[in-house]
């Protein structure tokens, strides 16, 4: 089959679009729809000038989201001095699975001559989430434990940088989980939050957080398309799996959302596109409403508790 923008062989069938791409056009449509949310979202500050440039801080793991969008960054922003992109890997102390996707985070980096720093659970938090999960004091599931701890570190190194933006690589079928996992917990507080944290355009949302803003520049762009940019533009990136990665209902869901895909193309911009409006409305709603933010008497981070989460988890595993 043709491209349908040109006579090229077309690598993909978007269905949803209805549109057959090859790879030049492929491509270039998946940088035009990041750079189109970084515009949209309103991503770049009025007060970004070239003497006094934005500090954008990358979660970079090395798997195909954060590199594709760390590449996109990179070209997009190469001859832009408003914008200076730095990069952080987080290492878990997961073995046979960081160790290789740190070095693929490592080369892109170095490729890209981006400012690159790897910290770890370890240094940090004096533990691993392979210890973590083989103690498991909480009787959570391994994601629960390391997205605290994880956001606890993007958020501290986001402050230590002076970064004004925190990006990660979440895509099209990331975000629609998130909201479908949302909806189907009736979690309406939840969906407030997702919308302040990381959704629509900056000035509705940067002044109801102290934390450094986040971004997502990479949510219209479905999964697969992420992976086959990826391979196309021969991106150093590690493609398998955490062995931890145990979000049974998200799993569920994933496969819920993939199956309508297939029998409804265009499903996840759909359910985005009604998600965010009303995750707005929501964010309205509850602004102002929300606990008192003090400080972790143990550790003295934000917290809406007297000991923060991470404190309580890191605790619970060094007893345990
Ligand atoms: Fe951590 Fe879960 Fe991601 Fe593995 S899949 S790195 S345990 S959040």
């Amino acid at each position: 089959m043709d491209c349908t923008k040109c006579d090229r062989e077309a690598v993909l069938h978007a269905a949803y679009s209805g549109a057959h791409l090859c790879e030049h056009h492929l491509r270039a449509s998946v940088e035009k729809r990041v750079r189109r949310r970084i515009r949209e979202d309103g991503l770049i500050g009025d007060d970004a000038t070239p003497q006094n440039p934005e500090t954008w801080l990358l979660g970079l793991s090395g798997g195909k989201d954060s590199v594709v969008l760390g590449s996109i960054l990179a070209d997009t922003f190469a001859e832009d001095p408003r914008i200076e992109l730095v990069a952080l890997t987080i290492h878990e102390g997961i073995k046979g699975y960081r160790d290789e996707s740190l070095d693929a985070a490592s080369a892109f980096a170095d490729e890209q001559e981006i400012s690159h720093e790897v910290v770890t659970y370890a240094d940090e938090f004096d533990l691993e989430m392979d210890r973590v999960v083989e103690k498991d004091p909480e009787n959570m599931a391994a994601c629960a434990y390391c997205g605290v701890f994880r956001r606890e570190l993007l958020a501290e190194y986001a402050e230590a940088y002076g970064a004004d933006k925190l990006l990660t690589g979440h895509n099209l079928d990331d975000e629609a989980q998130t909201a479908m996992m949302n909806f189907l917990e009736g979690d309406v507080a939840q969906m407030a939050k997702h919308f302040d944290a990381s959704l629509g355009p900056f000035p509705e949302r940067s002044e109801s957080t102290e934390f450094v803003p986040r971004a997502k520049p990479l949510r219209d762009v479905p999964e697969k398309e992420v992976a086959l940019y990826a391979h196309l533009a021969d991106l150093p990136v590690h493609m398998a799996e955490c062995p931890h990665s145990s979000e049974a209902y998200r799993g569920e869901i994933q496969q819920l959302l993939f199956d309508l895909e297939e029998r409804h193309p265009g499903t996840r911009h759909s359910i985005m596109a009604g998600y965010e409006e009303f995750a707005k409305l929501a964010a309205e709603a509850y602004r102002g409403d929300g606990p008192d933010l003090g400080e972790c008497e143990r550790c003295g981070g934000t917290t809406t508790r007297e000991i923060c989460r991470t404190c309580q988890l890191t605790e619970a595993v060094h007893a345990a």
